[in-house]
C-alpha cells in the first residue's frame, strides 16, 4: 500500500502528502492532468504530482529505446525540447528521461510505449515492432507539414517494409484491436494532452506580453504554471 507521506527527488526539501485531486490541476512531472490520486507539497508548495508519477524510477535502462541507462530529471523552464521517440512536445519544467551524453529525451509516458506485437488498422494485417531507423511514414508521407522522411521511431513490419511514425500508427486506432493486441493509443493520448497543455500555457504567455505588462514578471517560472492550472 502507498505511504501517506513521502520524501521524493522530485521536490526536495519538503515532504509530499498523499492527496485525492479533482481536476483541472496538472501534475508536475508529466504535465498530465492530474486528478485522482496523487501526492502534493505538505508545505503548500504550489507542486503536485500523480501517484503513479511519484513511482516512476529515477534510473531507467530501456534498451529498446536508448542504449543507455537514462535518469528522470526536471528540464529547465526556459528549455523548448522535443520528445526523441514521439517528436511531441516537453512542457517546459516537466519532467523527462534523458542520457545527458547523447542528449537522448523521453517522454516518462513513452517508456510505456509497446515494443513488440504491436497494432495498429493502418497495417492490420502484421505485428508492428518499434525500431530507430531510416524510414518513410506510410501514413503522411507527402502530406503538407508532414516531416521528411530520415532517422527517427517508427512502427516497422519488416515483412511489407511498411513503417509508420508512432503518433501516425495510433491515429488509426479506431477499429478494435484483438485483445492480445496492444496498441500504443492510450500512451499517445496522454502526450497530446501534454502538448495541449503547453499551447494553453504559451497562449497565456502572449496574452500577458500583448497586455503591455513586464515581460520580466513572465520569467518568474509559477506564474505560466499557475494560470494554467486554475484556467
Ligand atoms: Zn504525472
Ligand atoms: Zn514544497
Ligand atoms: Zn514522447
Ligand atoms: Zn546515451
Ligand atoms: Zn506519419
Ligand atoms: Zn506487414
Amino acid at each position: 500500500m502507498a505511504q501517506d507521506t513521502i520524501s521524493h527527488f522530485s521536490h526536495p526539501g519538503h515532504e509530499l502528502v498523499k492527496r485525492h485531486y479533482l481536476s483541472p490541476y496538472l501534475c508536475d512531472m508529466c504535465w498530465e492532468d492530474l486528478s485522482g490520486s496523487g501526492y502534493g507539497c505538505g508545505a503548500r508548495c504550489d507542486f503536485g504530482i500523480h501517484e503513479s508519477c511519484a513511482a516512476r524510477p529515477l534510473k531507467l535502462s530501456s534498451p529498446a529505446h536508448h542504449a543507455h541507462e537514462l535518469v528522470l530529471v526536471q528540464t529547465r523552464r526556459d528549455e523548448e525540447l522535443a520528445c526523441d521517440v514521439c517528436v511531441g512536445g516537453c512542457a517546459p519544467g516537466s519532467f523527462l528521461y534523458r542520457c545527458p551524453p547523447c542528449g537522448f529525451d523521453m517522454h516518462p509516458r513513452c517508456a510505456q510505449l509497446p515494443q513488440t506485437a504491436v497494432y495498429s488498422s493502418l497495417h492490420s494485417e502484421h505485428d508492428l515492432t518499434l525500431v530507430l531507423a531510416e524510414g518513410s511514414c506510410a501514413a503522411c508521407q507527402g502530406q503538407d507539414g508532414a516531416p521528411a522522411p530520415g532517422r527517427g521511431w517508427f512502427y516497422r513490419c519488416s515483412a511489407c517494409n511498411v513503417d509508420l511514425h508512432v503518433s501516425c500508427a495510433s491515429a488509426g486506432d479506431g477499429e478494435e484491436a484483438e485483445s492480445n493486441h496492444v496498441t500504443p493509443g492510450d500512451v499517445l493520448a496522454g502526450v497530446a494532452a501534454v502538448h495541449n497543455n503547453i499551447q494553453v500555457a504559451q497562449a497565456l504567455a502572449r496574452l500577458r506580453v500583448q497586455g503591455g505588462q513586464s515581460v520580466a514578471a513572465l520569467a518568474r517560472p509559477s506564474y505560466i504554471k499557475e494560470r494554467t492550472k486554475y484556467f
